[in-house]
């Protein structure tokens, strides 16, 4: 009798799957040029502290890789051909840009969709008053923040005074070496006996997150409130507004500094607002560097608003968008329709490019390890997001994971899949569910941090390397 060969056990006939470190899988240009994309990223991010400013910043590198505003072509009149490359600013704060495609508007575009508002402090809008010697800033935060972690960290103030006749004065003070910055008060350890008591939720309260802007009284004999009155006066030698201005600002405390390599192995990238500017801005780098023509148009958005829900005319869940589309169907056809422009919603194709939750060993009870992004395991696919019964969630079809199996593999992408969290731990969501609305296909996809939504989040080069190769296989995709 003849002697049974073994079963083959080579890695290609292995039936488990079992994610691996990216640096395992990674080839050496790809590590080469995850070096280049991560410190174009840093100085990109190093400037876009806000979404005023990731927008402004997003418009001088497509401006000068030959983009020009969609605007004035619908002013024109002039249409739109194939490998056309146009970008679309609505106030300032949310971006489309765009490659114009071989196929017609009712094939579909490709979307890569991330938001570029990240957790932060407001100033109110009367926001200024004086207490025991200093001036002091009053604050309403913005989207999901841990309050206790904003206290005693240097802060830069960003932002906007628009004045009655539409004059703008824009000032971001603190990121200069040589800048003043700002900073929120905590309570010593040796009085903080009651604080101690609290919850973490509750220690620092949302009222308690003001902000301390000087500490010298004017010299102005009749004057009362010098210390606020002081502040007064430098902000109008310097900016030329007085406090009635603040009525018209939008004016954001963001923590100062730039983002740092982190590890002995640089293999890391601290900083503030990864979330999700890290998203937004690998999907803005792929657009700037897809070669030739597109066989779908390929979108990418910069969006506003996503950290409080997605609403207010520059969120995803307005018509923004759709209004859009309008405009870019009716510059790429000869003629207009209101079902050439459901079919091209419903026939595109998203990536809603968020940040994802990553495994930390610090917290393991909170994640199912086999479901949950690991560190440079590569770009993050997530089926569904939601809380509870995957309430909120938009979950991507079996056949578009499919479909972006196929083109992750077939251009070398190092992807896994991850959940955040545990089910019943907690939750979250992004644009995904309202740009299914259209009926489009669209999974999540994004970068995974340590310490999200926290004045300094951490990230992996090779993961927001991976991101950006993911994204640009995306947009380069022909359906095929
Ligand atoms: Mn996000
Ligand atoms: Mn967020």
């Amino acid at each position: 009798m003849k002697k049974k060969t073994a079963p083959r056990t080579s890695a290609s006939h292995d039936l488990t799957y079992a994610p691996k470190n990216g640096y395992e899988r990674a080839t050496p240009a790809d590590l080469k040029h995850c070096e280049e994309i991560n410190k174009a990223y840093m100085e990109y991010i190093g400037k876009a502290k806000t979404e005023r400013e990731a927008n402004d910043e997003a418009i001088l590198l497509l401006e000068a890789a030959g983009f020009r505003d969609m605007r004035d072509y619908e002013v024109s009149g002039t249409k739109l051909v194939p490998g056309d490359k146009v970008y679309r600013s609505s106030e300032g704060k949310t971006l489309m840009a765009l490659v114009i495609g071989r196929q017609p508007f009712e094939a579909g575009m490709h979307i890569v969709g991330g938001h570029t508002d990240s957790p932060r402090i407001d100033l109110k809008q009367n926001p200024l008053y004086e207490n025991g010697g200093l001036a002091l800033l009053d604050t309403h935060y913005y989207g999901g923040i841990k309050k206790y972690q904003w206290v005693t960290i240097p802060l830069a103030l960003h932002g906007v005074f628009v004045k009655p006749d539409g004059k703008k004065v824009s000032l971001s003070i603190g990121e200069d070496p040589s800048d003043p910055v700002f900073c929120i008060t905590d309570l010593l350890p040796h009085l903080a006996a009651d604080q101690y008591k609290k919850s973490l939720s509750e220690g620092i309260p949302g009222e308690g997150l003001d902000v301390v802007a000087g500490s010298v009284p004017t010299s102005e004999k009749d004057r009362k409130e010098k210390f606020k009155y002081n502040v007064l006066k430098l902000l109008n030698s310097k900016y030329g507004v007085k406090e009635e201005d603040f009525l018209s600002a939008e004016l954001e405390i963001v923590p100062a500094g730039k983002p740092r390599e982190v590890g002995f192995d640089r293999s890391m990238v601290l900083a503030y607002g990864h979330d999700d500017r890290v998203c937004a801005y690998a999907g803005l780098k792929a657009l700037l560097d897809l070669k030739g023509v597109p066989e779908y148009t390929a979108c990418v958005l910069l969006c506003d608003k996503e950290e409080i829900g997605s609403v207010g005319a520059t969120g995803m869940a307005s018509n923004l968008f759709e209004n859009a589309a309008s405009e870019l169907l009716n510059l790429t056809s000869a003629s207009y329709s209101e079902l050439a422009l459901k079919r091209g919603l419903q026939n595109s194709w998203m990536l809603s490019a968020d940040v994802n939750a990553l495994f930390d060993p610090m917290f393991p009870s909170v994640s199912d390890k086999k479901n949950s992004a690991m560190l440079n395991h590569g770009v993050c696919v997530t089926k569904y997001t939601g809380a509870r019964g995957k309430s909120g969630s938009s979950d991507a079809s079996a056949e578009f994971l499919a479909h972006i199996r196929r083109i992750f593999d077939r251009n070398g992408v190092v992807w896994q899949t991850g959940e955040l969290g545990k089910v019943d731990q907690g939750g979250g969501g992004t644009i995904a569910q309202f740009m299914a609305r259209y009926g489009m296909k669209v999974v999540d996809c994004g970068v995974g941090l340590f310490s999200m939504h926290a004045p300094m989040e951490l990230a992996g080069k090779l993961d927001i390397y991976m991101a950006y190769k993911g994204y640009l296989a995306f947009m380069k995709d022909g359906r095929k």
